[in-house]
């Protein structure tokens, strides 16, 4: 989508630190860092959020929910970490384009 903001990073249009690609999906860093490590992974597909999910991007899904703890072993969070997935407004998503959030590090993070 033209004008979505995490298409034109997967475009390389908008410059981003990344940390991950592959076929399907890229990793970077999160512009405003909520902890040491926050990084972004998303896929190169253009879906807006998980609720806009079928059965035709399990497949996808799954990559991504196995490719987080990969990665953040990697970014140094060996002691574990968050992920998180905001979907719709009422769920504080702000960009449409479907992200997980990964981060961690530093002090424990409160438990919600
Ligand atoms: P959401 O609130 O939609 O779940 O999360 C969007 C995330 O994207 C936010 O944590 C925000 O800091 C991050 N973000 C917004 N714009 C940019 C950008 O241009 N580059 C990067 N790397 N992250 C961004
Ligand atoms: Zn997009």
């Amino acid at each position: 989508m033209s004008d979505c903001l995490f298409c034109k990073i997967v475009a390389g249009t908008i410059p981003s630190k990344k940390l991950y690609e592959d076929d399907d999906l890229i990793a970077f860093h999160d512009i405003h860092p909520i902890a040491p490590v926050h990084f972004l992974l998303v896929p190169k597909m253009h879906v807006a959020g998980l609720a806009d999910c079928g059965v035709e991007h399990k497949d996808l899904l799954a990559k991504m929910l196995l490719l987080a703890p990969k990665l953040a072993v990697e970014q140094g969070l060996v002691a574990g970490f968050r992920t998180m997935i905001n979907t719709g407004s009422g769920g504080g998503q702000e960009v449409f384009h479907i992200h997980f959030h990964v981060f961690g590090g530093g002090a424990t993070i409160p438990k919600i």
